[in-house]
């Protein structure tokens, strides 16, 4: 039984796609895909060898060895342009990780069409990311599992040019508006508002007063979504 984030993930895979999965940990996803004859090939990539073990094991029990690739490589490295990768997927990390493993290896990108990504926190570094690198957002939707919020979002080619709003809520989310989209922001206005009370406490130093200047912006963009 897959997690009702991955099962989100997974449904904005295209059928018949080749796939790579970064930091795939047990290959739960591909091996999802792959049970439900929705992917064509995929690359499991892992660096850190105990989930690599975890993900060959996954893949062997399955019964995909010949189709599910399981990688030892640090990000996109995971992909060579013999293997025409056309999707990419990267779920379960921070913006901040997500967006160094894109930058990182954006060489490895060429034939790819569309990159799935779940960022745990953080999804503005990504967007950012996306504006400078002729992508655009085509989706994104929002979840509560286990009372975690979770976003997914949807790059493909194209470009964009977004406002601070949009870079930092989700132009996509920001439209379609939902209840736990609105709870996540609700949560972060209060978390934020605790940081700058706590910072206000604090001695002002230039990185103090920077800090909650910027944190009072958010506030200010946030409150008017
Ligand atoms: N993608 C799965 C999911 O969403 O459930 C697993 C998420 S798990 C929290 C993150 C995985 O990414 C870990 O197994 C970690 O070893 C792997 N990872 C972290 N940095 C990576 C990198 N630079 N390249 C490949 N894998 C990486």
């Amino acid at each position: 039984q897959l997690s009702e984030r991955l099962a989100m993930v997974a449904s904005f895979v295209p059928k018949n796609t080749v796939l790579a999965d970064i930091g795939s940990d047990h290959a739960y996803l591909p091996c999802y895909l792959m049970n439900k004859g929705k992917i064509r090939k995929a690359i499991a990539g892992e660096v850190v060898t105990g989930p690599f073990e975890a993900a060959t094991r996954n893949v062997e029990l399955n019964g995909f060895a010949d189709r599910i690739e399981v990688r030892l490589a640090n990000g996109l490295q995971a992909i060579e342009g013999a293997d025409n990768v056309e999707t990419v997927t990267i779920a379960g990390m921070g913006g901040t990780l997500i967006t160094s493993i894109l930058e990182t290896g954006k060489d490895r990108l060429t034939n790819v069409q569309r990159i799935i990504l779940q960022p745990n926190l953080h999804a503005i570094a990504i967007r950012k990311w996306a504006v400078a690198n002729g992508f655009c957002i085509v989706d994104e939707e929002i979840l509560l599992e286990d009372s975690k919020i979770y976003e997914v979002l949807v790059l493909e080619r194209g470009s964009a040019d977004y406002s601070k709003t949009d870079l930092l809520v989700g132009p996509v989310l920001r439209r379609k508006q939902s209840n736990v989209f609105r709870a996540k922001w609700e949560r972060e206005m209060l978390e934020w508002q605790r940081v700058i009370n706590a910072l206000e406490h604090a001695e002002q130093t230039e990185e103090i007063k920077r800090k909650r200047a910027n944190l009072q912006e958010n506030m200010e963009i946030v409150r008017k979504v």
